[in-house]
């Protein structure tokens, strides 16, 4: 497999090489004078890492697109941005070739779990100017499948376009795909039997890759759930096949790397390091994701031979929260909380106690105001993480609902 990777990254490296400037200034230390001698994995190991600031700073300093342009700008077709959850926001450009290549990428998805031409397709989005919907809509109009367009619908036009339309395959984030099935309930629609809808696909956050999320996504659809991951600036890399053994690299279209995020080092858990082989105008060579993850050692029953995430992005390594010592991610604890199947919605907040960091979770229950719920919560936490928490029940309707990622957790320690 490195030995094809290898081939198609000289091919890329010939263009990047000659114009472009980003990556001009970052190889001219290698040691390499062209991409020919790049010739062993331990070759490619010797390119620098690429990070989210150096990419960052560059635009700033060469306002509005920065330098990594290997292609003069007529060449270019489309932009899109970063959602500058961490940092200001990063603005992409893609030429013909390369947004082809994203479709290419999201035909691997749909085809890992078997969708096909056949069937219908809600992409659920409000599609701003982020990547990921306007490429999952380039690659099913690339397989052939029907698309509805439904920026701009509120969730209960959403669930009638689906029953009208007889849609058969709904991509959303995990929370707005709860959001839906939440939506329809009230509305006396029970998703299971009056909708086609057999499998569901979800991006965005790690939801689907958390057996508690997928389980209230699959009982309210009445659908296999699957995970994707990927990135505005990376590419569409993480393809759940039907096997749901934890999320597959697409290793036909990206190089992929796990390294200690410390020493730079290989290992098997770690920060996820990838290059895209099909985005020659504006690439990224051993970008360092910030997305922290683990390797599988065993093959997939599936065949494939690309490796597995155990767990799809574990979490963001800037967004771990380190609380009384501990250092937990966000979904960690979604997957706690939502196993406990009373709660319907949940919020977070770490802050400062008098003696100690302090954990504090509200919660919304099916059952009125349960107390027995938080209890099972509280038990649930300090079984899983030995963490004590403060679980406090709110009303039906007090917290907030999400169209996009969840803002579930905040952060209003004094020293995080
Ligand atoms: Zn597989």
């Amino acid at each position: 497999m490195i030995d094809i990777q290898l081939n198609r990254l000289r091919e890329m490296l010939i263009p990047v090489w000659k114009s472009n400037d980003f990556y001009k200034e970052k190889l001219r230390d290698t040691g390499f004078s062209n991409p020919e001698e790049i010739q062993t994995l331990s070759d490619y190991q010797n390119l620098p890492f690429t990070t989210k600031d150096e990419l960052s700073t560059d635009q700033v300093a060469h306002p509005p697109y920065g330098t990594n342009l290997t292609f003069p700008q007529e060449k270019y077709t489309c932009i899109h941005q970063t959602s500058g959850t961490t940092g200001s926001p990063i603005r992409w450009l893609d030429t013909r070739e390369s947004w082809d290549w994203w479709g290419k990428c999201w035909r691997d998805i749909y085809s890992a779990a078997e969708v096909t031409s056949a069937d219908r397709l809600m992409i659920a989005f409000s599609f701003g100017p982020f990547i990921g919907f306007w490429s999952a809509y380039h690659g099913a109009q690339q397989l052939g499948a029907f698309t509805i367009a439904n920026g701009g619908m509120t969730s209960d036009q959403r669930i009638r376009a689906i029953l009208t339309n007889d849609v058969t395959v709904v991509i959303s984030t995990p929370t707005y795909a709860l959001r839906l099935a939440e939506v329809a309930k009230k509305e006396g629609v029970d998703l299971n039997t009056d909708s086609k809808v057999r499998v569901t696909i979800h991006a965005g956050e790690p939801g689907a890759s958390l057996q508690s999320t997928k389980q209230r996504i699959e009982n309210g659809w009445g659908a296999k759930a699957y995970d994707h991951i990927g990135a505005t600036e990376v590419g569409a890399w993480g393809v759940m096949c039907k096997a749901q053994n934890g999320v597959h690299l697409n290793e036909d279209e990206f190089i992929c790397e796990v390294i200690d995020p410390d020493s730079g080092k290989h290992a098997d858990e770690g920060e996820l390091v990838i290059t895209n082989l099909g985005r020659v105008g504006m690439p990224v060579i051993r970008y360092r994701t910030g997305d922290f993850v683990k390797l599988k050692s065993e093959q997939c029953p599936c065949g494939s031979e690309h490796r597995i995430l155990d767990g799809g992005v574990v979490g963001r390594l800037d967004n771990a929260i380190i609380i009384r010592g501990l250092n937990v991610y966000p979904a960690t604890i979604e997957n706690i909380i939502l196993k406990v199947q009373d709660v319907s919605e949940f919020a977070v907040r770490a802050y400062s106690g008098d003696t100690f960091d302090e954990l504090e979770i509200q919660i919304e229950t099916f059952n009125p105001m349960s107390d027995e719920t938080a209890s099972d919560v509280i038990a649930a936490i300090q079984g899983e993480l030995g963490l004590r928490t403060i679980v406090k029940t709110v009303s039906n309707g007090t917290l907030p609902r999400y169209e996009l990622k969840s803002r579930r957790f905040t952060d209003d320690r004094k020293n995080k």
